[in-house]
């Protein structure tokens, strides 16, 4: 049985999680005397691995009602898939149509693509943690078709479910595929023209820019691909992964 005071304790660090963007922090000493705590009393449950540490998450996330439209237009929340353990995680804006109904991120054709474009790299979805900025799909007016972009306070909504995901998966590199998972994530508006190509941080963890692969469908440009190849370039770089001379000139 839980103690109330610890029940206390847990309630004001989940309003702190929920209110800012970094996780709760506590001293050292804090920590171990906790860690003994649990070890003799209360049998606080092991939650080294990360996979285990989002699990939680995922369930809030599953039950979300913060955006009531949104909880109830859903077929189904779309938490995050690949490798909790991953040195490089992909941040998109929100799932579509297929997302919703397989519940899984990025598998349209925006998604395929995208595979594609981890495959180059020498990548498989299983080596990296793809994750969007809204959980739910965007609601559109019944018998209408495609996607809509998130709305800001959608956004604001579900941001810290995105910013727990990273906390816990502290990858190497982040990717945000387009300016709407940029204004999710950094708050900041800018167009890809200025954003892309280069480093930018969040929270520390260097992060890429680069366009999302629906703009890569909707303008097949070689040199618009090409610009996107870069970028990835630049990330292998950065992550210290062998880059091949087949690579380097490669065009997406
Ligand atoms: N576009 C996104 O931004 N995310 C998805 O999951 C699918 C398409």
């Amino acid at each position: 049985m839980r103690e109330p005071a610890l029940d206390f304790v847990i309630a004001a660090l989940e309003k702190i999680r929920e209110s800012s963007d970094r996780a709760p922090r506590a001293s050292q000493t804090a920590l171990a005397r906790l860690r003994s705590a649990s070890s003799v009393a209360v049998s606080l449950p092991a939650t080294s691995n990360k996979a285990e540490l989002l699990e939680p998450i995922r369930e809030r996330v599953r039950v979300c009602t913060k955006c009531a439209h949104l909880a109830c237009s859903r077929t189904q929340t779309v938490f995050g898939v690949g490798n909790p353990d991953a040195a490089l995680m992909f941040i998109g804006e929100a799932p579509g149509m297929d997302e919703d109904k397989q519940g899984e991120p990025f598998v349209g054709r925006a998604g395929q693509l995208l595979t594609r474009i981890l495959k180059a790299m020498n990548f498989a979805r299983e080596d990296v943690y793809i994750a969007n900025i809204l959980k739910c799909r965007p609601d559109t007016p019944r018998g209408s078709f495609g996607n809509r972009a998130p709305t800001p306070t959608e956004m604001q909504t579900c941001r810290p479910y995105l910013v727990e995901q990273i906390e816990i998966i502290q990858p190497k590199v982040l990717v945000a595929l387009g300016a709407v998972a940029v204004e999710g994530l950094l708050g900041m508006r800018g167009t890809m023209r200025e954003l892309r190509g280069r480093w930018h941080a969040y929270n520390s963890i260097p992060l890429m820019i680069t366009y999302h692969p629906a703009y890569l469908l909707r303008n097949q440009a070689p040199s618009e691909k090409r610009k996107v190849w870069e970028d990835m370039l630049q990330v292998l770089e950065r992550l210290d992964q062998p880059i091949t001379e087949r690579q380097r000139n490669y065009f997406l």
